[in-house]
């Protein structure tokens, strides 16, 4: 992943790479070669909560007390404790039960504790000062639902993973909102957001992985148009008989095996959400287990 060092009047270290050791050592090393340190940065900008952009923010704040922004969308996630993670796990075996896929297709995973300073959250509109100049925020949710997006007055832009260069972005399935009933419906965020992004004044965006983008109306638009395309395989399929989510994603994602089966039931069911509000699919539920078809 790409983790970015914004170097002017204050030097911005936007999102810190994954959790285990060896990120953080290749982190500081990638620091050390623009002949920066740790002891440099003034504060951590987070586009995203993804653990690849944000697991090596408490190994930063144990060497150097410096505070880190993040949207404020994360503040159940950080604040919760594990009560909020145990309430999420939930929310993951409750999707794998309706899409009628076996329990064991998403890895388990343990509580722990996040330990972070001086958090500062933040909300769409408002301006961060990075390398000196002014960054506008945008919160543009869907592949998560804290993606931000910062852009200056030269069209410089900082997306984390909304818009990445060679792969299409997975929407990925999130609880609802402590308090809420009713979960966002990501693929639909997801493509409101590329929309509002397409219309920014941006000459090149840095993503969180790959290169730099300077076409990004362009891809914009091929992100939108695959929409369509996995929509009319997903239709193909269901013109063969009633599916569940699990069974459109072994048939339209036959390779995918253990825990990366949960980005396939994700992807698909994103697109299911997407298909109802088209009027083109209904769902209907047998034994708690979600069952698409055709609507005629
Ligand atoms: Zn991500």
């Amino acid at each position: 992943m790409n983790a970015f060092l914004v170097v002017g009047e204050t030097v911005t270290l936007v999102d810190t790479g994954n959790l285990d050791g060896s990120s953080f050592e290749q982190l500081k090393r990638l620091i050390a070669l623009e002949g920066y340190g740790l002891s440099d940065l003034d504060h951590i900008i987070l586009t995203h909560m993804h653990i690849d952009h944000s697991g090596g923010v408490a190994r930063i704040q144990n060497e150097v007390s410096i505070p880190v922004y993040v949207h404020e969308k994360a503040r159940h996630v950080i604040e919760g404790g594990e009560e909020e993670f145990t309430r999420e796990q939930a929310f993951y075996q409750e999707f794998l039960h309706r899409s009628g896929a076996a329990i064991t297709e998403r890895k388990t995973q343990s509580y722990r504790e996040l330990n972070w300073q001086e958090i500062r959250y933040v909300k769409e509109n408002e301006y961060i000062k990075m390398g000196g100049s002014d960054f506008i925020v945008e919160y543009l949710p869907g592949h998560s639902q804290t993606d931000l997006l910062f852009y200056n007055q030269e069209g410089l832009a900082l997306a984390g993973d909304l818009l990445l260069p060679d792969i299409s972005v997975n929407a990925f399935i999130e609880p609802p909102d402590p308090g809420t009933a009713e979960k966002p419906k990501t693929l639909l965020q997801y493509r409101k957001s590329l929309k509002k992004m397409h219309k920014l004044p941006l000459k090149a965006v840095y993503p969180g992985h790959g290169h730099v983008i300077t076409n990004h109306k362009a891809l914009v638009e091929k992100r939108l148009a695959e929409h369509d395309k996995r929509c009319s395989r997903i239709l193909a399929v269901l013109e063969e008989g009633d599916a569940t989510v699990y069974q459109l994603c072994q048939k339209i994602y036959p390779k995918l095996k253990g825990s990366a089966v949960y980005l396939g039931l994700s992807q698909i069911q994103g697109h299911l959400e997407l298909l109802e509000v088209r009027g083109k699919t209904i769902c209907q539920q047998r034994n708690a287990i979600d069952i698409y078809s055709i609507r005629t």
